[in-house]
This record gives C-alpha cells, structure tokens and sequence, in this order.
C-alpha cells in the first residue's frame, strides 16, 4: 500500500506541483481538505524553514502514519536587506493587493541601478516522517526586480521578478517554464531525493 502524505496547503496549484515532481514515488499525496484537517498556525518562526516546521508540526500532531510536508516562501531584495522574506505574504498588510505591494517595491528601488536589484525567490519545505524525525529542504531562484511589472501568469511577486536568461518575469513564463526553475521545484526536487532514501 502506498505511503501517505499530507501536504499543509489549501492550494491546489501547489499540490499539483508536489504530486508531479514526486510522481514515480510509491506515496499517496492528500491534502489538509482532504483529510478533514483544519491548520492555520501562527508564523512565528524568523526563518522560512521554522515557519514551514511550524506548519508541519501543527499537522503532524494530529496526523499519525503520514508524512508530512509544508512549505513557506517568500521573496528576499538583497537592496532593502532581504525584505520582504519571511513577511512576503504580510508585507503591507495581508489583504493589500500585489499591485499596491510591487507597487511600493518598486517605488522604493527608485534610481537603483540593476546590479543592485538582485532578488530571489526561497522556498523552505519541512518534512516530519511517521517516526517523528524530521528535515527541511530549500530551493531557490535568483533574479531582479524590474522597474515596472510586467505579466500575468503566476501570482504575488512574479510581476516584478525577472530572470536574466529568460529576459521576462516570472509571471512571463508559461506554469512548466516557471516549475523548471523556480524555488518550489528546487525545494520539492530536494525533497524527493531525500524521500527516495526512505521511501
Ligand atoms: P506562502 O509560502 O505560500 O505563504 O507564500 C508567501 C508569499 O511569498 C506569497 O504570498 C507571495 O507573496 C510570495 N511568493 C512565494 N512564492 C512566490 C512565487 O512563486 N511568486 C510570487 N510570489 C511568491
């Protein structure tokens, strides 16, 4: 019977890409919903990886025999000391449109030059096996912040984010161009090869 796996998202876009990059492994990957399981614990961590423990853990301690997976991402600006990070989603408050904060990103990059636009996406994944133990991984994608957004694919931050070998943002590329590279994929490919010596 395969192994199964929880997987702290009420995202469904998100779980679509976790059953891909895993697909081939022998586990049977549910969501929260899907097993009846309400979460929303408070971030506190200062970490990507110890809000996405967080995640986990509060989903772990009440779902026995499963493997248990949660993530937490945000975008760092290497210019404004790595904000917003772990306050991406928060950043302006949580109920402020990305128009208004990529907005304000930009406003507050006014007059600086590109090499000192440097910005990546970091994605943390948290894992806690039936046993109790427990890993993390991290994925991550490197680029700048444009000077006005452009694209509509993708969501949050990805208007302003641009990739220097593909020359577009993130909300440019197609769903499977933006998979390839991006931090989710780089933290869920970490993830498998990590679940592969146990699974
Ligand atoms: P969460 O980890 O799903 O809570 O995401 C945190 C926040 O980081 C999101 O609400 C977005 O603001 C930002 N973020 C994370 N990943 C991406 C991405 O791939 N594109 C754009 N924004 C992102």
């Amino acid at each position: 019977m395969s192994q199964k796996v929880i997987f702290a998202t009420g995202n469904q876009n998100k779980v679509r890409e976790v059953r891909q990059i895993l697909a081939g492994l022998d586990l049977d990957v549910k969501t929260m919903k899907e097993e009846g399981i309400a979460s929303d614990p408070e971030e506190t961590g200062t970490t990507f990886e110890e809000n996405a423990m967080i995640k986990a853990s509060a989903i772990a301690d009440v779902a026995k025999d499963a493997i248990v997976l949660a993530d937490d991402s945000g975008l760092e600006i290497d210019y404004l000391g790595g904000e917003p990070g772990i306050y991406s989603a928060r950043y302006l408050g949580e109920d402020t449109s990305y128009d208004i904060k990529n907005a304000k990103l930009i406003e507050r990059l006014d007059g600086v030059p590109k090499e000192q636009r440097t910005a990546r996406f970091v994605c943390a994944i948290a894992c806690i096996l039936p046993d109790g133990t427990s890993f993390t991984t991290r994925g991550t994608i490197e680029g700048y912040i444009g000077w006005e957004p452009a694209g509509s694919n993708g969501f949050g931050y990805d208007p302003i984010f641009y990739v220097d070998e593909y020359g577009c943002s993130t909300a440019e590329m197609t769903a499977e161009q933006k998979n390839a590279i991006s931090h989710r994929g780089n933290a869920l490919r970490a993830l498998r090869l990590e679940l592969e010596k146990v699974c």
